[in-house]
């Protein structure tokens, strides 16, 4: 037996430091924003190494915001990915604006950059670059195609915390930039099981410029700059001082944890690298924090029983790809019009990954991989 992931490994292994925040919190008495939010988005943004870190709800909620910000109206229409969660083209949709869906590059199952100027309509305002399973989006090229074309470039990074490149957007080459601070905003999620996850929900909004901050700022408290003086509609959605402390005691052991992720991924490519399945690749210059190890086969479907009979958890991430959804109907994107979204839909099956997983443990996953595989391919 091997979960897909198991979060009470990594609570004992913190729980003293853990258990102090959150006791501290509760004696604080300052539940809703205040030094708790403060020191967390302050030690976020020195992490990320960008200007400002906004602490909002969840991750859907820094993807909401973070459109607002950049002025995305009903009838706009937003450049994405559909090989991604349901939360990216979502958030689009709920401000009246359209997503526009732009086919994947099957190798990091991330936007194909090569595809996005075709997609680009007078109506056209921005891009939403997912970092899917932890591998950076090609954000010199979408961010090459959006300068040129006065588009922003709104980063999907909530399964990317602690992912960075080399040089991109820098003047010195060499130089690693985290995702978050490759586009004009960043977006990330506390989700529990993403690589950096609170104890319940939380997101984070990142940017480089004060005046796009200052809005999120703004709209995560009821579009209030001063106390019950409101001059636009707004949310509630503020960072909950409880998670912020946690996310300040875990925080300092991302980078790690990351590592670990790093290590286990290339342990299951040594054991498996001889069969024919399709790996996670890592492109020059990327930095991939693996939240998911994701696998490819053309034997998915049974793959996916024999482990679960062998009590390896494995998961499909994404089953359908949002332009195929049943809410995006209407959209009009029919079978086959985004071919490698929905290759990738039929033959992926991400392993169990997380930071505390066990050598013997996937050793034994892989283990029943190779011999599911085997008897598979046998048939
Ligand atoms: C988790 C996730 C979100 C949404 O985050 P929540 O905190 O669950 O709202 C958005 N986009 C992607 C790619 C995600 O994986």
């Amino acid at each position: 037996m091997v979960p897909l992931f198991d979060l009470t490994r990594q609570y004992q292994n913190l729980k003293p430091e853990l258990d102090a925040a959150v006791l501290g919190l509760l004696e604080s008495g300052q539940f809703v924003l205040g030094p708790a939010v403060e020191s967390f988005e302050a030690a976020a943004a020195q992490f990320l190494g960008v200007r400002h870190a906004v602490g909002v709800a969840n991750g859907t909620d820094a993807l909401l915001l973070s459109l607002r910000a950049l002025g995305v109206q009903p009838g706009d229409e937003v450049i994405t990915t559909p090989f991604s969660f349901i939360a990216t083209a979502e958030v689009v949709s709920l401000l009246g604006a359209t997503p526009v869906f732009v086919d994947i590059e099957p190798d990091t199952f991330n936007i194909d950059p090569n595809l996005i100027e075709a997609a680009i309509s007078p109506r056209t305002k921005g891009i939403i670059p997912v970092h899917l399973f932890g591998h950076p989006a090609p954000m010199s090229e979408v961010n090459a195609i959006a300068r040129a074309r006065g588009l922003f470039v709104l980063e999907d990074a909530a399964q990317a915390w602690g992912a960075w490149v080399e040089g991109e957007s820098s003047t010195e080459s060499g130089v690693k930039t985290f995702c978050g601070g490759l586009g004009d905003m960043g977006a990330f999620s506390f989700f529990p099981s993403k690589n950096l996850g609170a104890a319940g929900e939380g997101g984070l909004v990142t940017t480089n410029d004060d005046s796009l901050a200052e809005h999120v700022r703004v709209l995560r408290m009821h579009g209030m700059k001063r106390r019950y003086y409101h001059d636009e509609i707004g949310y509630n959605s503020r960072l909950h001082a409880m998670q912020a402390a946690i996310l300040s005691v875990k925080l300092p052991h991302s980078a790690g944890w990351n590592e670990s992720r790093r290590a286990h991924a290339a342990r299951y490519r040594e054991l498996l690298g001889d069969l024919p399945l399709g790996f996670p690749d890592e492109r020059a210059g990327n930095h991939h924090v693996y939240h998911q190890y994701t696998l490819r086969s053309s034997k998915r479907d049974a793959l996916i029983k024999a482990l679960a009979e062998a009590k390896i958890g494995a998961a499909i991430y994404y089953p359908v790809p949002l332009h195929r959804q049943t809410v995006y109907e209407s959209l009009g994107y029919g079978e086959g019009s985004l071919p490698q979204a929905e290759r990738a839909a039929r033959e992926v099956l991400s392993m169990p990954i997380f930071p505390e997983l066990r050598p013997e443990e996937i050793e034994e996953v892989a283990q029943v991989v190779r011999a599911s595989l085997v008897s598979l391919l046998s048939d």
